[in-house]
């Protein structure tokens, strides 16, 4: 019982247990699917941020550089004047050079000379100087407010040769005496740095920015000059952050677009000018959340489809799981009420062994239960009653009937044979519901049947001579009347009286009458000896015997014997006039049935015979003419 317990209470851990491993996979593989996603849209983050930062670091570099090639030339240029003069004849050399340096200036769109006016002197463009003046630009303005001798890189203008946007990089020149002579200065295309921008690939909304310091944008990329000149001062990229660092990495929402973006920027350790290069986060991802939709999708399924199995693994196991405690529970049951009865309880299995047998296996056979189970279960039973018993029991095994009733004799192990009556019915999987076993509860029946035969016994026999009683012969004589027709042979019947009887009686006394009737009913029994005659008292002091298949002869001749084993008693008899001994008289038939024959022709013919007997003096047997084929 304990182990039972142990059994179930493990049993019903394995839904659970398998329950929580499903679930268990299940946050596993969500949760691997979550962080590699993660990881994978922080390292496609990591590698913009990388190509961001590089990008501020090299374009800052091409912007210095830009800036460097001007200033070299603008130095060349400011020393050239300084030391030649404005007087007409150097300004018509420097125009003679300007114009042939013009051809050769490459990213440089053009050199200017203004005097202290702001009148143009000599410039690389084909343009008539005379009449231009540039006094009211800023780097103009700049340089003759003030003496020092750096140069300036200006807010981006409106060429007034080109009309497109140009920056400026200028320098300031000195008459002799130091005062202010002049401006140089160089032009760079705004558009030059958004076609050289253009190159990099960083994404449709992407952009690199070159700025200076005051928060003008001087270019941009993919920009067609709506942009150039914006002022971004009041960006947190100049109220704080340039503050903080000269070079940083950092999100955020661009006013222009209003995307989020990953943006590097760089200040100059030079010029005052800042770069700034970004990729928009949504570009960054594109790829990725492309993936993710795909791969959280079948990661999604195939999460979806192990819960489904669990879910049914469970259930399963959970049903499986109540049918065996339902059948334990039933099993505990049935070895209750088993092991209770003094009934033997026994269990057998289709191939017809013990599977199961009540300890009252002891009292009814003699057997342990555990000397029977796993034994064949007819084993034992009687040949005479075998076939029955294998009979009703392969009816239940093939289903044919559900329950059965028999009495068959076994073996008891000391006491020998012993009757059983055994009441079987079938057991049915209840998975299935076929039939997985036969149930028997057997009862021994010895006693009743001892009884049984012994009432019937009684019931057959007479009580003072121990012979057949006239209802017996009168049974066999309609079984062998039955027998004889179907045969067609003949069948006789010898009536017997003793003679005289009543006179013995009152000789002798009632109580000899009834020994003598015993010697009697001894002496006939003792002459017949075939298995089917049967000797029974027919009344009184009256006897008949059966004769089956016995002609007149051998009636004759057995009715001989009868009178002879009577006479052989030689029991004195003083009222039997003639001889003095008890004697009998016999009357004999003989029929074959069928013949027009009757039972009770018969016995008549044998009484009327019996009576011809007495008639003619007693101790003598007389045949009655042969019946059926008279009539
Ligand atoms: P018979 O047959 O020779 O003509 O003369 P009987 O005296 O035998 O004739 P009956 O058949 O008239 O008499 C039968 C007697 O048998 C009557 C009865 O007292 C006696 N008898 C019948 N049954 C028993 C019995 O069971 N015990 C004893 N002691 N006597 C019996
Ligand atoms: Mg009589
Ligand atoms: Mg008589």
């Amino acid at each position: 019982m304990a182990v039972q317990t142990a059994l179930s209470t493990r049993k019903s851990r394995l839904p659970l247990m398998v329950g929580v491993f499903v679930a268990l996979a299940c946050c596993t593989i969500s949760a691997v699917s979550i962080w590699r996603e993660l990881s994978a849209r922080t390292a496609d983050l990591r590698s913009a941020e990388v190509d961001v930062a590089n990008m501020a670091r090299s374009l800052m570099q091409h912007a210095e550089d830009s800036i460097e090639l001007s200033e070299a030339i603008l130095l060349g240029l400011v020393a050239r004047i300084e030391n030649a003069g404005t007087s007409e004849p150097a300004v018509q050399l420097m125009q003679a050079f300007l114009e042939a340096r013009g051809a050769t200036l490459g990213r440089i769109r053009g050199l200017f000379v203004y005097d202290y006016n702001g009148n143009w002197l000599a410039t690389t463009e084909k343009v008539q100087t005379r009449s231009l003046n540039n006094s009211d630009r800023t780097y103009f303005q700049h340089h003759r407010a003030n003496d020092d001798r750096k140069t300036y890189v200006g807010d981006p203008v409106r060429s007034r040769s080109g009309g497109q946007w140009i920056i400026t990089v200028s320098r300031r020149f000195n008459k002799p005496d130091g005062s202010f002579g002049g401006v140089v200065l160089a032009t760079l295309d705004a558009a030059y740095f958004t076609r050289f921008y253009n190159q990099y690939d960083l994404g449709p909304n992407g952009s690199v920015a070159l700025l200076n310091t005051r928060g003008v944008l001087l270019a941009r990329s993919r920009d067609d000059g709506q942009l150039v000149g914006r002022d971004m001062s009041d960006t947190a990229l100049f109220r704080q952050r340039l503050n903080e660092a000269r070079s940083a990495l950092y999100y955020f929402v661009s006013p222009i677009d209003g995307l989020q973006r990953i943006s590097a920027y760089r200040a100059s350790e030079r010029y005052p000018l800042v770069l700034l290069a970004t990729e928009a986060e949504m570009d960054v991802l594109a790829r990725w959340r492309s993936g993710v939709a795909i791969r959280t999708g079948v990661t999604l399924s195939l999460v979806f489809a192990l819960a489904i199995v669990g879910f049914y693994l469970v259930r399963q196991f959970a049903a499986r799981q109540r049918m065996a405690a339902a059948m334990a529970a039933q099993e505990a049951d049935f070895r209750l009420l088993a092991e209770t009865s003094s009934d033997m309880v026994t269990r057998i299995g289709l191939d017809e062994l013990l599977r199961y047998v009540s300890p009252s296996a002891g009292r009814i056979v003699g057997w342990d239960a555990s000397q029977l189970e796993g034994t064949p279960a007819l084993a034992g039973v009687h040949a005479e009653d075998i076939a029955r018993v294998r009979a009703l029991v392969s009816d239940l095994r093939t289903g044919a009937q559900i329950e059965g009733r028999v009495a068959y004799r076994t073996r008891h192990r000391e006491r020998g044979e012993v009757w059983l009556e055994s009441c079987l019915r079938v057991t049915r999987d209840s998975a299935t519901g076929s039939v997985d076993s036969v149930v028997a509860v057997s009862r021994d029946m010895t006693e009743h049947k001892d009884l049984q035969d012994r009432l019937a016994d009684l019931a057959a026999t007479d009580a003072l001579t121990r012979l057949a009683n006239r209802r017996t012969f009168d049974e066999r004589f309609s079984a062998e009347w039955e027998n004889a027709g179907a045969s067609k042979s003949c069948l006789s019947i010898v009536m017997v009286d003793v003679d005289h009887f009543k006179s013995y009686n009152d000789s002798y006394g009632h109580d000899t009458g009834d020994s003598c009737l015993q010697s009697v009913a001894r002496a006939l029994k003792s002459v017949v000896h075939r298995p089917h005659d049967l000797v029974a008292r027919y009344g009184g002091e009256e006897f008949v015997v059966l004769l089956p298949n016995t002609d007149p002869a051998g009636c004759a001749a057995v009715a001989q014997q009868l009178h002879d084993a009577i006479a052989a008693l030689r029991v004195p008899h003083i009222g039997n006039p003639s001889i003095g001994r008890v004697s009998i008289s016999l009357g004999g038939a003989t029929a074959i049935p069928g013949q027009g024959a009757t039972m009770a022709a018969m016995v008549k013919a044998a009484d009327a015979a019996l009576y011809v007997a007495k008639r003619a003096g007693r101790n003598q047997f007389y045949m009655a003419p042969r019946l059926g084929l008279a009539a």
